[in-house]
């Protein structure tokens, strides 16, 4: 066994002090966010009406790398960062590989996942702002809980649409909620518009993500102190994550350890982007070079099957557009998808990125997520989040690659999360009554078709 410890803390002192923007080493920058009605590019003014000022200025800032984090969000990570950086010891064993694997664990918060890294940002420029309060979607609940921390935290309203056949079948998630002060409605709602006017036309529906978010953004844009907020896809998004990647890579120098490959799982791109974007920014300066790899759902395949197009990131076209690789905004995976990362479109970082070859994309069926989350969880312990258990698979797939040629890569993954909420997805795949579903060509042309024609 090597002197490198099975979890590696930094001390809170040796936690970043600023965020780093990848954009800024970017030479083709993400396109900017376009207004739906007039497909022009959105300044300051015209996004402010939506978002908090400061993180528009975020949002916009494709030149400055770094951002100071601010005393007071920093002194909320301390609650639970530095994160751990752990050397996957049993699993290398278990898979008697010559890799060394290591991950990242963000679980490690009530909320159980990555998000509440931006949901505090978010939350804090908000009520630095002076704003009652906040608005935002979620789904399967992570975003909406990570939310709830936040604004419990600062003292700010969260109004939460969720999607209503989560609200139905996660009681547990919507009471945590609930418990830290946040108002619950699941949606389509007769609350909104925009809700009233889906339910009239599909009555009976269970709701969507995308309809959530129109539901959201009209609430925070009609209610006098509001906002909307957004826990990924957003350039901002993945600003506040990179505090994920900025982490892992203090640890790893510390330690001397270089990373050849870094996996992580994708739905809106967060995670993912946060975790790669110091080591991108290296590759993207010439610095260095690292294999990134981004996992999808193969019964969502934005990256790996969508189109790099502007498209709408809502049902009811009320957000702003965003260039991005998409399935078309209608877009919803079959019904015995369980597995997460359901978002029809991608981070326009991501996106841009991945056009221009510097990362790669890889869609994997969920049946073969769950077997690797089950290997994963017997042997390190930590439940995995089946959302995280995408880039759990790919990092076990090259792990055993490595047995095959003898190579000693070093495999880094981000473990975005726990899954103590998505036991009924287990119990599907336990019962062994999971099944797989890929898009054919046909299913994915009735979403490509719904995307408009910017030119
Ligand atoms: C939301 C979530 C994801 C996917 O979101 P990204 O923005 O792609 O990072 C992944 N893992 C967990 C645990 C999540 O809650």
């Amino acid at each position: 066994m090597s002197d490198i410890p099975y979890k590696i803390y930094l001390e809170e002192k040796e936690m970043p002090s600023a965020w780093y923007n990848v954009r800024a080493d970017m030479k083709n920058k993400p396109a900017p966010l376009i207004n739906p009605a007039t497909l022009k590019p959105m300044g300051f003014e015209e996004l402010r009406g939506v978002f908090c000022d400061e993180l528009v200025k975020q949002e916009l800032d494709d030149v400055t790398p770094y951002f100071e984090i601010p005393d007071e969000i920093r002194s909320f990570y301390r609650m639970y960062r530095p994160s751990p950086l752990v050397r996957a010891y049993c699993l290398e064993k278990e898979l008697d590989t010559p890799a060394k694997i290591y991950y990242k664990f963000e679980g490690n918060n009530t909320s159980g996942s990555h998000k509440l890294n931006s949901a505090i940002a978010q939350a804090y420029y908000a009520k630095k702002q002076g704003l009652k309060g906040v608005t935002t979607e979620t789904g399967a609940g992570q975003w909406g809980t990570a939310l709830s921390m936040a604004c419990a935290y600062l003292g700010l309203d969260c109004k939460v649409y969720m999607v209503k056949v989560s609200y139905e079948q996660k009681p547990f998630r919507r009471e945590v909620m609930r418990t830290y002060g946040a108002a619950v409605t699941p949606s389509p709602s007769d609350t909104t518009n925009i809700g009233r006017k889906i339910l009239a036309d599909f009555p009976g529906t269970t709701g969507s993500l995308g309809c959530a978010i129109s539901e959201a953004v009209e609430a925070a844009t009609s209610t006098e102190g509001y906002r909307y907020v957004l826990g990924s896809v957003l350039s901002q998004v993945l600003l506040h994550q990179s505090v994920i990647g900025l982490e892992c890579k203090a640890a790893m120098d510390k330690y001397g350890i270089k990373p050849d490959m870094i996996i992580g799982c994708a739905g809106g791109g967060s995670n993912l982007g946060g975790l790669i974007s110091p080591f991108m920014g290296e590759k993207l300066r010439g610095e260095a070079d690292y294999q990134f790899i981004a996992v999808e759902p193969a019964s969502c395949p934005s990256l790996t099957r969508g189109k790099f197009a502007y498209d709408f990131c809502d049902t009811g076209n009320v957000c702003p557009m965003a260039k991005m690789y998409t399935l078309g905004s209608r877009f919803i995976p079959s019904p015995n998808h369980a597995g997460g990362l359901r978002y029809h479109g991608m981070s326009g970082v991501v996106s841009q990125l991945y056009h221009d070859g510097y990362l790669e994309a890889r869609a994997v069926e969920q049946t073969s997520v769950f077997e690797a989350a089950t290997r994963f969880a017997r042997i390190e312990g930590i439940l995995p989040a089946p959302e995280s258990s995408h880039a759990i698979k790919v990092a076990i797939d090259e792990a055993l690659k490595c047995k095959e040629t003898g190579e000693e890569k070093t495999i880094l993954f981000g473990l975005t999360g726990t899954g103590y909420f998505d036991m009924v997805a287990y119990e599907q795949y336990n019962n062994g009554t999971m099944t797989d579903y890929i898009p054919s060509d046909e299913d994915l042309q009735i979403g490509f078709s719904q995307i408009p024609e910017v030119k």
